[in-house]
């Protein structure tokens, strides 16, 4: 049985946001026109930090979440408008899910897969949010379980979200891996309940820093399907 995060793993979000930042003030100016694009940035940044758990735990939606991170930035500003905050936070998202990529290697490694390992996903984010990346790429269908934080209350590294998962999936943690991208949320949540772990290092960081150690590194998912350890789940 094989796990696949989805961020950064098989989706590309990395061009999403400044565009998306530039949306949501280009709103809010049309009605204030004094606003500076950097003072926007800069409290949009620290919005995002100030609700950084609540995106990944909180029940609510994406879109109730967005809307009260523009409320926010806008409040820092000095402007008081959950009118303006609905309208700048559906540019927000618009714009950043337009700028959504499939990694070029996700399909082909999919496919490779399919039919010869039972394939599931854990995820950190809203249901809604998490829910519209994988139908926009019609993924859904190629995992089962699908497992998301925003829908169980619990996100990783919280051994909780991955037994959670196994459980579904009616395997032992020894007879899952895990395939993700982040050391701090996907090598320490997987390798808590004792699941293997491949770990896909697209930027080449360095591996001695570790703390804990995946089974496998990868730069190229595709690599994965030469890796042995997958003869072992
Ligand atoms: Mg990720």
């Amino acid at each position: 049985m094989i796990f696949f995060d989805l961020d950064e793993t098989l989706l590309d979000t990395s061009g999403c946001r400044p565009p998306a930042v530039e949306a949501s003030f280009r709103v809010a100016a049309q009605k204030y026109p004094n606003l500076s694009l950097e003072s926007w940035r800069r409290a949009s940044e620290e919005v995002k930090a100030e609700m950084h758990d609540l995106w990944l735990n909180s029940p609510n939606s994406g879109a109730e979440l967005l809307r009260e991170g523009s409320y926010r930035i806008l409040k820092k500003l000095g402007i008081d408008d959950s009118e303006l905050a609905t309208d700048v936070s559906q540019a927000y998202y618009r714009t950043w899910v337009s700028h959504l990529k499939l990694f070029p290697d996700a399909r082909a490694v999919l496919e490779a897969l399919r039919g010869r390992f039972r394939l599931g996903m854990i995820s950190n984010g809203p249901s809604d949010v998490q829910r519209y990346k994988l139908k926009l790429f019609d993924l859904e269908r190629e995992f089962d379980p699908i497992v998301i934080s925003g829908e169980i209350g619990v996100a990783k590294p919280d051994p909780a979200i991955f037994r959670r998962a196994v459980e579904l999936a009616r395997v032992l943690p020894s007879e899952a891996l895990y395939v993700g991208d982040s050391p701090m949320y996907d090598i320490t949540g997987a390798k808590s309940i004792g699941m293997k772990m491949i770990w896909v290092n697209r930027n080449s960081l360095p591996t001695e820093n570790l703390e804990i150690k995946p089974d496998g590194v990868v730069r190229d998912l595709r690599e994965i399907l030469k890796i042995t350890v997958l003869q072992r789940v």
